[in-house]
């Protein structure tokens, strides 16, 4: 059983809608349970700025899963969730991001591990930090260590998950 945290994000439409929608697959999911989601965090959109404020979410999992097998549930959630891709770091229904996988590191073509942008983005750790306030990185470096250096008054708490 591997502990493993994703981060959700949706900025078209019924974002609430589309976030609860993609927790309520992975509960369903072989060998994996959802064991803790955050609340919800309104961000303004990164990368792009010309588009509609994100809401983002992390959860943590228990899974047999292996890590190339959780992306593949997870990018046929966001498939039957109708994402709509028009560009890099445009508009999505949903996305799916696999954090960190335990400790381990994966570095494959299609997966990396943890996730090369995590440590940059505050609509991330934060969620991250609520859920898992002493969470580490396979570094060895905190969350809450790459949190502090980052400005994250522009990641506002919506409401709890529940
Ligand atoms: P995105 O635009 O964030 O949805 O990126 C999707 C692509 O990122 C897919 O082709 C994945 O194979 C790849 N990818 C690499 N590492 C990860 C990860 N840790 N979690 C999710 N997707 C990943």
């Amino acid at each position: 059983m591997t502990v493993v945290y994703l981060s959700l994000g949706s900025n078209i439409g019924n974002r609430e809608a589309y976030l609860r929608k993609a927790i309520s697959a992975l509960k369903t999911l072989p060998q994996t349970q959802v064991t803790q989601v955050s609340s919800f965090y309104e961000t303004a959109a990164w990368g792009k700025t010309d588009q509609d404020d994100f809401l983002n979410l992390a959860c943590q999992l228990e899974t047999e899963l292996d890590a190339q097998d959780l992306l593949s549930h997870c990018q046929k959630i966001e498939i039957d969730l109708n994402r709509v891709r028009h560009e890099h770091w445009g508009p999505r229904t949903i996305d799916i991001d696999i954090l960190l996988y335990g400790q381990e590191v994966i570095a494959t073509e299609n997966l990396k591990v943890p996730h090369p942008y995590m440590t940059e983005r505050g609509f991330v750790l934060v969620p991250l930090q609520e859920i898992s306030p002493q969470l580490t990185l396979p570094n060895g470096r905190a969350v809450i260590d790459y949190l502090n250096q980052l400005d994250v008054s522009d990641v506002k708490v919506a409401k709890p998950f529940d």
